[in-house]
């Protein structure tokens, strides 16, 4: 029987007889990206969009996301999906720290992004104002399609991202301008 089973793309690497080689930052690289666990921090209606990405139609778990945590400890792709009130900030940038590094964060739809329609003194506009944001989802709410485009992106994100990345300098300096040691 046809299978369509498709699967994940090997790093380029060298082969012969009984062996192939590659570097050690593509292997890592390729284990990362198709075992990202997904912490959904969802407030309002995009958590709603979140759901039936998650859901057997749009089926997150073909990217090897099907575990959903709410330990942040055991989560390395922080999903903010929906209104953020700025009482919620600290809630939000604790959670973020308590993830384990490498930790990528998508914000899901216009209001994670930059408040949305919610110019308001009690919506943060936008949670870059508090922690580092990797990808942003636009819409109102976005499609499912676009919240697996996003996870598509940070896929390629982690895939191709240098063991070392996170001990530079910039990156630290990135931290720092949020305040995180
Ligand atoms: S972006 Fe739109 S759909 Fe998403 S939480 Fe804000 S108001 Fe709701």
């Amino acid at each position: 029987m046809a299978s369509n089973i498709k699967l994940a793309e090997a790093p380029e690497s060298y082969s012969g007889p009984g062996f192939q080689a590659t570097s050690f930052d593509k292997i890592i690289g390729l284990a990362r990206a198709n075992s990202l666990w997904p912490l959904p921090f969802a407030t309002s209606c995009c958590g709603i969009e979140f759901m039936a990405t998650m859901g057997s139609h749009y089926d997150l778990a073909r990217f090897g996301s099907e575990r959903p945590s709410f330990s942040p400890r055991q989560a390395d792709m922080l999903l903010v999906a929906g209104t953020i009130a700025k009482k919620m900030g600290p809630i939000l940038k604790q959670v973020y720290l308590q993830m384990a590094e490498p930790r990528w964060v998508i914000a899901i739809g216009a209001c994670a992004s930059s408040g949305g329609i919610f110019d308001t003194y009690s919506v943060l506009q936008g949670i870059d104002r508090i922690i580092p944001v990797d990808v942003y989802v636009p819409g109102c709410p976005p499609r499912p399609e676009q919240i697996l485009e996003g996870v598509i992106q940070v896929q390629e994100l982690a895939k191709n991202e240098s063991l070392r990345r996170r001990n530079t300098e910039e990156y630290q300096k990135l931290l720092n301008s949020y305040s995180i040691q």
